[in-house]
């Protein structure tokens, strides 16, 4: 068989199970209102939660640098390619998160990649909670592949016995590696029983912020520094700057050891081009921005509240349907079956809205949903115009659970 053919089989059969997926091309920037395929939207799928994507102050910032540094790196970071405005990100964002340390990594699936492949020695285990996002369990797959007598062990979701069960199976120094906020779910580890845990069996915790930091904690630091914990009780963090800071990138903040052994043995650090220094300086003005401006996260916070009011008063009459117990940007409402979720999200788009359709393999089978997230910069309006379109579609797909 040809490579065509055969990958035109492998095709067909995702399409058939109903899990093929298609892009849309956006036509204007990533704001709420957009447009897509010609056609405006209001986003409800977008991770730039906070608004900042489009804010005037970060693209200034972004220009200035241009005109000063020009646009590629040039290079990895440990040839030519770490800049003074790399360096200032680090500055910050060590500060902001009240960590000796922060590395600066191109995406946050290669910060995840570097720190469990860069930390993990021969012997050692990783144990990880079964929703993680799929840039953690990829980590913690390739890491273990690589390592003699290191196992990668899953617990329940969330569920501290499963983990000292699994736990008890390891040695000590074991990497225990979760999501701050589960990037499917919505909600928030449970960071100080884990924490505990992870000292009684001496093992580290890793905590993969993309969807807290920005949003949660003092300044928008992140879910670690909301918990009250400290470096102490969770020595690596990792957070994204992609979502809540509307920017690109990844970093992983801890202490200067840790960091010392990322640049020296993580190899997606070591074996790849430095940000844009403009990235970087766009970065450093949204980081600023979200810092010291509390306002954007009470109005996610009001919207978040909205989102959640409507949901009891729209889904009280509807069997089969239910939104995820979040209080978090991430608003999860589950359908269950692949082709109720994208006959409804379908009917949205035809109304104007935008959300995520999000099925099988990305969450387990028989949780098909659609997965909306919020933004300080939705309206009132957008919100009950969503509900409206929702009710509507979950009503006349009904029959099709
Ligand atoms: C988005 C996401 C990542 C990946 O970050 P990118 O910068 O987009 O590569 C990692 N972990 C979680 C939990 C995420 O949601």
């Amino acid at each position: 068989m040809t490579l065509d053919g055969h990958l035109q089989a492998r095709l067909a059969a995702r399409e058939a199970a109903l899990l093929y997926r298609q892009r849309v091309t956006v036509e204007s920037s990533n704001q709420v209102d957009q447009v897509a395929a010609g056609n405006p939207f209001v986003n409800f799928c977008s991770n730039d939660y906070l608004g900042l994507a489009n804010h005037p102050q970060v693209k200034a910032a972004i220009k200035a640098a241009v005109d000063e540094a020009g646009f590629g790196s040039g290079a990895s970071h440990l040839v030519s390619g770490h800049s003074l405005w790399h360096h200032k990100l680090e500055l910050v964002l060590a500060r902001l998160t009240q960590r000796p340390r922060a590395l600066l990594f191109s995406t946050g699936y290669m910060a995840n990649m570097a720190l469990v492949t860069g930390l993990l020695e021969n012997g050692q285990s990783v144990v990880g909670d079964k929703l993680n996002h799929a840039s953690l369990v990829d980590a913690a797959q390739l890491a273990c592949a690589n390592k003699s007598k290191s196992s990668f062990l899953r617990y329940k979701h969330s569920d501290m016995a499963d983990l000292e069960r699994q736990l008890k199976k390891t040695s000590a120094g074991t990497l225990v590696l979760t999501d701050g906020v589960f990037s499917m779910d919505g909600d928030i580890a449970p960071l100080p029983a884990l924490a505990a845990l992870c000292r009684k069996y001496k093992s580290y915790l890793a905590v993969d912020d993309a969807h807290g930091f920005g949003c949660l904690g003092p300044n928008g630091a992140g879910s670690v520094l909301a918990a009250g914990l400290s470096v102490g009780d969770v020595p690596v963090y990792m957070g994204t700057l992609g979502k809540a800071v509307g920017g690109f990138g990844a970093f992983v903040a801890g202490s200067e050891a840790l960091i010392e052994t990322l640049i020296q043995f993580a190899r997606p650090y070591i074996y790849t081009t430095a940000l844009p220094p403009a990235v970087a300086a766009g970065n450093v003005a949204s980081v600023a921005l979200l810092r010291d401006e509390p306002s954007y996260r009470v109005r996610l916070q009001e919207n978040i509240t909205l989102f959640k009011a409507q949901a009891k008063h729209h889904l009280a009459s509807l069997e089969g349907v239910k939104l995820l117990p979040s209080d978090t940007a991430i608003q999860p409402l589950i359908l269950g079956a692949e082709k109720r979720v994208m006959q409804v999200a379908g009917h949205l788009l035809q109304a104007g809205y935008w959300v995520g359709s999000i099925r099988p393999p990305t969450v387990p089978v028989g949780t098909a949903r659609l997965r909306i997230t919020l933004s300080a910069k939705h309206t009132q309006q957008h919100i009950d115009g969503l509900w409206l379109a929702l009710a509507e579609a979950l009503k006349v797909t009904e029959y099709d659970r």
